[in-house]
């Protein structure tokens, strides 16, 4: 029998003879551990046949790596320019051995090196395996003096305040570093480990500054502003716990090393399928829930933690779940293992664990929570959806007129820049979008008409209303900052996502796309999705070559103007009689 694991088959190589030692990204510390599980198995003994193509299979996440790796290529270029002769690369090679021999080469070779060394692949050992963007000098000049890793990364890093610790881009080292006035840092926990996990590497290499009790470990990241490197210090205390960045990272690695050995070498599992968050976008889905079907795994209604306070109390199956009495509560005593809380699921909580497990087995697509769900409505509503490319910008911004007379014409209008993200250009449409957005508020107002203007999860939407009057401030129709603060806290604006959670029990999930059907809505696109669209706009624009694809538009702007009827369709639905067959959580 062969040992080929499932990530060596994803990587198209021969099967090996004898398992190969584990070696750990660091994204391994970040990751659910059934995952690592799966991606050690010997191929041959998966539970759901052949491995996933991976994550590049989804065109959104391809897309992300192609947008990230071409943020590091312009960071590098523009350090080599700001840094001239502290900056060198290690040379290109294919595959990261012979990236790893290529970096130890310039490393160790006769040739000073400078205090900057762009795109390193660190030698791989202990378990671990990486690259870094930047490996800074921890004293320019001496060679004897080691290496702090500096990462890039493609999203913000800090948000508005101050305390964060930065130097600037020219300067790419902890020793020019300033409390700044002006930054918050905006902590992303797999930032903070991957530079653990460096650290480590260059430790194992030999390659790290001497530690000393108390001092520093300097870890370096840029985010998408690519203005200035946050330096953070993984040694202090920082966690809950008040552990370092260093002692979390190492306690994970550890965990995850022992679930990936256990998988090479066929011992027991040390990780078990449970449906999290994580679960919506990861490629092993098919496989964990084909699993946790099979058994009726109670964590295919109740997720994360809440399944594994029900398991601690011996119910395991959707179907011992929803043959519970919430008034007599959880059976059994609360579990010895500390590990597992029991976390009191009772109450409430139960009560609606056990509808959501009654609804799952009858296939019903929403519970009602409350007797009549209830929806601010006014004599003019717009209904309102922002389609935007990852961090690049808002393309489109689509609404949807309806209600009084008010010498405006009602239906659906799209407010879009066609100029490829990112575009100055963005900053018109949005300012058109704006400025006929503030004609209907004045038309309302002046006839005494109540405005409403309603959004699905308003996170997105208000995080591109402040960053294009931010942005494009100046531009014709763009607003003053403090404007669009007014509109996001004032009653006409509403968000009916929160409307959703407190209406409904959602077994199938919350989103647009899965709660606006009950409501009798459909899609004309069979494909409509976020990851789609992103596709989709990639065309229209001809953002990797080509000629603009007009058919693409024309999809995107159907597609935006469907979001618009399908929330025009929920909360008219929301508001009427008809939402009243929806069963009642106590009905079940
Ligand atoms: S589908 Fe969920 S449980 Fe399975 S490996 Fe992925 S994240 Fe883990």
């Amino acid at each position: 029998m062969s040992t080929t694991t499932a990530r060596e088959a994803d990587d198209g190589c021969a099967p090996a003879a004898a398992p190969r030692p584990v070696l750990l990204d660091a994204a391994a510390t970040t990751r659910c551990r059934r995952r690592v599980h799966l991606e050690h198995v010997p191929v041959e003994d998966l539970p759901g046949g052949p491995p996933p193509s991976g994550d590049d299979a989804d065109p959104g996440v391809a897309m992300r790596r192609a947008d990230a790796a071409a943020h590091r290529a312009d960071l590098a270029a523009r350090w080599a320019e700001l840094l001239g002769p502290h900056w060198t690369s290690v040379p290109p090679a294919s595959g990261s051995r012979a990236r790893a021999e290529a970096t130890e080469a310039l490393l160790s070779g006769p040739a000073p090196v400078p205090d900057f060394v762009g795109g390193a692949e660190l030698p791989a050992a202990e378990g671990r395996r990486g690259n870094v963007e930047v490996l800074v000098r921890a004293e320019p000049g001496d060679p004897a003096s080691g290496w702090w890793p500096l990462v890039v990364v493609r999203h913000r890093v800090t948000d508005p305040g101050g305390g964060a610790l930065t130097s600037p881009l020219g300067r790419p080292h902890p020793a020019a570093a300033a409390p700044d006035d002006t930054r918050r840092i905006r902590t992303v926990t797999r930032d903070v480990l991957r530079l653990a996990h460096l650290h480590r590497m260059l430790r194992a290499a030999d390659l790290a500054p001497p530690e000393s009790p108390g001092a520093p470990v300097w870890g370096g990241v840029v985010g998408l502003d690519a203005d200035v490197v946050v330096w953070i210090d993984l040694a202090a205390p920082s966690g809950s716990g008040g552990r370092s960045a260093l002692e979390t990272y190492d306690g994970r690695h550890a965990d995850r090393l022992a679930v990936a050995e256990a998988a090479r070498r066929r011992a027991p599992a040390l990780a078990e399928p449970s449906r999290i968050t994580e679960c919506r976008r990861c490629p092993w889905w098919p496989t964990c829930e084909a699993e946790l079907r099979a058994v009726d795994d109670v964590s295919l209604v109740v997720r994360g933690d809440a399944a594994l306070r029900l398991r601690g109390r011996g119910v395991t199956t959707v179907r011992e779940l929803a043959a519970l009495d919430p008034a007599v509560g959880l059976p059994g005593p609360p579990p010895d293992d500390p590990e597992v809380g029991d976390g009191a699921l009772e109450g409430a909580e139960l009560r609606e664990a056990v509808a959501l497990a009654r609804a799952w087995r009858r296939d019903v697509p929403l519970v009602r929570r409350v007797r009549r769900p209830t929806v601010a409505r006014g004599d003019v509503e717009v209904d309102v959806d922002m389609e935007s490319l990852g961090e690049d910008g808002a393309y489109l911004w689509g609404a949807l007129l309806s209600g009084a007379d008010i010498g405006v014409e009602p239906g659906y209008r799209g407010f879009v820049t066609w100029d490829p993200l990112p575009t100055r250009d963005e900053g018109r449409s949005f300012g058109e979008f704006w400025t006929w957005l503030t004609d209907v508020r004045a038309r309302c107002a002046e006839r005494g008409l109540v405005l409403r203007a309603y959004c699905y999860n308003e996170q997105a939407e208000n995080r591109w209303l402040r960053a294009s009057a931010e942005r494009f401030a100046g531009m014709a129709g763009v607003p003053p900052a403090a404007e669009i603060e007014e509109f996001i806290a004032s009653d006409a604006w509403i968000d009916l996502f929160p409307v959703v959670s407190d209406a409904f029990l959602c077994p199938h999930g919350k989103g647009l796309k899965r709660v606006a059907p009950s409501a009798g809505f459909a899609w004309h696109d069979p494909e409509a999705g976020g990851e789609n669209s992103m596709r989709w706009y990639r065309d229209a624009v001809a953002l990797d070559g080509g000629e603009p694809d007009a058919a693409q538009r024309e999809r995107l702007l159907v597609y935006n103007a469907d979001d618009v009827r399908a929330t025009w369709t929920l909360r008219t639905w929301l508001t009427s009689d008809r939402v009243l067959e929806v069963p009642f959580v106590d009905d079940l």
